[in-house]
């Protein structure tokens, strides 16, 4: 950290301490140039990543757009939405985890077949068929609804 007054390179803690919430770290430092004293502030960036199109095109990461997902590959099927719920946390909280600022749409549609899989193994059959030969978790949603479109008959 530079010391904000002289630029110098070399500045030491002497002292820090965690916020009441537990989310941030306060540093007073110290410029062994000039003496100076400053204060830091250091929180973690708890941000999910955008998510990378095939295409290379990037947008924001959307709970909405992963729950239709998963509620279209479980049309009709026995599973509670609460275990939903829980896969889809299970899923933001591993994006969290993995603190990178971009992730490929086809990673996501991994985790969710990965979890599809405990879910519900008609489901799982139904999303991977289907993401499969897309390979795009944009492209899934539309895909899926194209497979659950009543057949016409005659
Ligand atoms: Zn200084």
């Amino acid at each position: 950290m530079k010391c904000p007054f002289c630029n110098a390179d070399d500045t030491s803690v002497i002292d820090s301490r965690v916020s009441e919430e537990g989310n941030r770290i306060r540093r007073r430092r110290r410029c062994l140039t000039c003496d100076k004293r400053f204060t830091t502030y250091e929180t973690a960036e708890l941000r999910l990543p955008r998510v990378v199109k095939q295409g290379g095109d990037r947008s924001e990461f959307n709970r909405e757009k992963l729950l239709t997902g998963f509620m279209r590959a479980l049309h009709k099927r026995p599973v509670p939405t609460e275990c939903v719920d829980e896969a889809i946390e299970r899923i933001m909280q591993k994006l969290l985890s993995l603190g990178e600022r971009e992730i490929p749409s086809r990673k996501i549609g991994e985790m969710v077949m990965r979890e599809l899989y405990k879910l519900d193994k008609v489901a799982y059959i139904r999303f991977a068929s289907v993401y499969r030969s897309f390979q795009d978790a944009d492209d899934f949603h539309d895909a899926i609804k194209e497979v659950q479109k009543p057949r016409r008959k005659k």
